[in-house]
């Protein structure tokens, strides 16, 4: 047994917000009080911090199979504990990708051996071909959680129809990322600083923007559910707002990257900051920010994508990889930039970050119960925190290195079990 004393108990799901003891047994907690007097062999102090749902994560990358030199799901679960997360989505855009049952299960079986729930989507078409549907069905009984080609969007008008009828059939989703490379040049750019700074042709707004308003209004036809991932323009929000306007099912999560900061960190931080969907304008910033005030945007998702140094660092910063690491600062930068701004209350962040996405996909997870799981995180939400290199993730790729945020981590619980502790 394991007793949490005298935490800030958080539960988005049911609203609760009051100092509390949590009692925690076989992977279940079992008691949630003001006052639990109970002997027990393991008593963690949570006074003055946090203790929240553990956090879930939709986006992952985690590179295994293929290209582990960045991270593979060991480290990845490892970076997921240390940021606060118990709960994590991996992308499938691995290598080979996962489009069969066999990719899916060798994904499934590393996951396995991990403290922490690690799950995967597969991809909606085979090897990321973007014309031929991988086998929903059966990805889905091998344990898949869902769909998405995320890194490659989908060209294809006829193909995201056929996903889409396929996915409601199935009573799932496809998730998407938006960027139309027909109306896009260098990816990680965004269009103003690409060409007042670097003279290149950039990531346009409307590439994102053009694209998914073709999908909400295919899945407004369809009436199927889709998934907008990475949102990053301030029409993005729009578009993605009009359509739950007029019913589409269409839900979207943003990037911590993009409520926190805008295309000048190129700048400072180089290829750190270059990411696809690329950080874009304070009019953007300020608009997903409105975005997740309003509650068009439901959920707050890492995007954690992990590489090497060596290939971050090339001289041509044109041709180094998109991406940042993510997991062990996504947290900081809810708390710096929602919470800290003014902008959401700690619970409506955490709802974001917990309860939102794992109902998304139907998960066990993102709230504490009696009976619930022993899924929890334990933070100090005031506590400076500056950012350093050292990562539990095997990438270090973090344009936040050297800021100074709020909020650290003190333990994470899976499972009933301490899975991370500051
Ligand atoms: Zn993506």
């Amino acid at each position: 047994m394991l007793l949490i004393k005298n935490g800030r108990v958080m539960d988005p799901k049911s609203g609760l917000d009051q100092v509390c003891d949590v009692l925690v047994q076989d992977g279940k907690i079992i008691k949630i009080a003001p006052e639990i007097k109970e002997e027990v062999a393991e008593v963690l102090d949570a006074t003055g911090l946090v203790v929240a749902p553990g956090l879930v994560d939709i986006h992952v990358h985690f590179r295994e199979p293929g290209q582990t030199h960045k991270e593979d799901i060991h480290t990845g679960a490892l970076a997921a504990a240390a940021g606060g997360f118990t709960t994590v989505v991996m992308m499938a855009n691995t290598s080979p990708t996962i489009s069969d049952v066999e990719t899916l299960q060798e994904a499934l079986k590393s996951a396995a051996k991990e403290k922490i729930n690690v799950k995967t989507v597969a991809t909606i078409t085979k090897n990321f071909n973007g014309q031929d549907l991988t086998d929903f069905r059966t990805l889905l009984e091998a344990g898949a959680v869902g769909f998405s080609d995320d890194g490659i969007p989908l060209e294809s008008s006829k193909v995201v129809k056929e996903a889409m009828e396929e996915a409601k059939k199935l009573n799932t989703f496809i998730s998407l990322h938006e960027e139309d490379p027909g109306l896009n040049g260098i990816l990680g750019f965004n269009e103003n600083i690409a060409k007042e700074h670097f003279h290149i042709c950039g990531a346009t707004g409307v590439a994102e923007y053009a694209v998914m308003a073709r999908d909400v209004m295919i899945a407004y036809a369809t009436k199927a559910h889709v998934h907008i991932q990475h949102l990053s323009k301030e029409e993005s929000v729009k578009v993605v707002e009009f359509a739950q306007g007029i019913g589409a099912q269409v839900t979207a999560e943003v990037a911590p990257q993009h409520f926190s900061k805008t295309e000048a960190l190129l700048l400072t931080q180089g290829s750190n900051a270059k990411m696809n969907p690329p950080l874009r304008l304070e009019s953007d910033r300020r608009a997903v920010i409105e975005g997740l005030k309003s509650g068009v945007i439901t959920v707050i998702a890492t995007d954690h994508a992990p590489h090497h140094a060596d290939e971050k660092n090339v001289e041509d910063i044109t041709k180094a990889p998109s991406g940042m690491t993510g997991l062990e600062t996504s947290l900081s930068l809810g708390l710096t930039f929602l919470v800290e701004a003014g902008e959401l209350s700690l619970m409506e962040l955490l709802e974001k970050m917990t309860y939102n996405p794992a109902k998304l996909y139907n998960f066990e997870a993102g709230y504490l119960t009696e009976n619930g799981p022993a899924d929890i995180t334990i933070f100090d939400a005031k506590a400076d925190r500056l950012v350093d290199s050292h990562f539990a993730s095997k990438a270090a790729n973090s344009p936040f290195i050297g800021e100074t945020l709020k909020g650290q981590v003190k333990y994470t619980i899976c499972k009933g079990q301490i899975v991370y502790q500051n």
